[in-house]
């Protein structure tokens, strides 16, 4: 099938592409790299009015180190990301998480403000922005302001922006020094059926401290287990302190059954992967800042 009329629109500037879907009245949309529009589109999920094409809005696909914190332009590509020694030094998780999405085709057109928008339950990229305690940047038509990630998500598929809202920018704070991320997929590059991922800073006596865990594929979206981190504060990560922050991280699940996994099996696998991400995190040597590798 082919989409619906659309009226194409190539916007130069984020001020002209809010005007546009304020002119449209939530029957347009901004258009990046049109791996989950067209699709939605084309099987006529969708019928837009406009679309509205960023593509060419200069600036959008940065990343740049800002202090402490590190900010993504909406419009970079996955591709950029996997390749960038600047993500490899300041965002390794996302880095190492971003290999996970789709395949190079997929990856060469993606980007992360669309990914984030496309808020996919199952989806890499709004599950690293979570547990790295990201900040959204949004422009309207009164103006910019920022979303804590933890707020942005309203449902499945639904975020805070509004109609007339582009998302611009995200911004993470310092990464912390360990990293861990695991998923389960049918093949490698499929949505996954979960996943999870850990961050947190190891103290000189070998105690964690700020550990973040989060889930994907399990709930409506991506959720933090924070009951679960609250248990790893201090501790030397044992693997019984393992066990009982796994059994606890089934609280914030609430999966659905889809054609990549029954509900039961989902829930199954939760305490599996969240005791091997926590292993690897156990396991993950400080890094080094420089290149965001190991020293292993
Ligand atoms: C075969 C295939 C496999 C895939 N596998 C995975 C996978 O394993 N994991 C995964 O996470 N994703 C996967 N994806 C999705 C992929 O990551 C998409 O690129 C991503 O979800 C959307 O990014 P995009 O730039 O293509 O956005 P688009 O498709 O252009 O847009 C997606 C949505 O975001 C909105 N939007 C985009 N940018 C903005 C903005 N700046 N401001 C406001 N709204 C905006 C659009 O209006 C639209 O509603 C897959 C896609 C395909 C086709």
């Amino acid at each position: 099938m082919k989409a619906a009329d659309f009226v194409y629109i190539r916007a130069t500037s984020v001020a002209e592409a809010v005007n546009h879907l304020s002119e449209y009245g939530g029957e347009s949309r901004i258009i990046a790299g049109g791996q989950s529009l067209m699709p939605m589109l084309n099987m006529r999920l969708w019928r837009l009015s406009a679309l509205i094409d960023v593509n060419r809005v200069p600036g959008l696909d940065r990343l740049e180190a800002s202090g402490e914190e590190t900010v993504a332009g909406a419009m970079l590509r996955h591709a950029a990301l996997e390749r960038s020694s600047l993500a490899a030094e300041r965002l390794p998780l996302l880095a190492t998480m971003i290999g996970f999405v789709g395949d190079r085709q997929v990856r060469n057109r993606g980007t992360i403000g669309g990914s984030l928008v496309q808020g996919d339950p199952t989806g890499e990229m709004p599950l690293g922005c979570l547990v790295l305690g990201a900040r959204v940047r949004a422009h309207g038509p009164d103006g910019a302001r920022e979303i804590p990630i933890e707020s942005f998500y309203e449902g499945s598929y639904a975020t805070a922006l509004q109609f007339d809202e582009m998302l611009t920018e995200i911004v993470f704070p310092k990464h912390p020094q360990h990293f861990a991320f695991a998923e389960f997929s049918r093949r490698h590059g499929d949505f996954c059926v979960l996943s999870v991922a850990a961050t947190g800073n190891r103290s000189s006596d070998g105690r964690w401290q700020g550990v973040r865990l989060g889930l994907g594929g399990v709930n409506d979206t991506p959720v933090l287990a924070g009951e679960a981190a609250a248990r790893l504060e201090g501790s030397l990560l044992t693997d019984d302190d393992i066990a009982a922050a796994a059994q606890a991280a089934l609280e914030v699940v609430d999966p659905a059954s889809d054609i990549r996994a029954s509900a039961e099996y989902r829930t199954h696998l939760v305490p599996v992967y969240v005791r091997r991400t926590l292993q690897k995190l156990r396991a993950h040597p400080q890094l080094d800042r420089k290149t965001g590798r190991s020293d292993r």
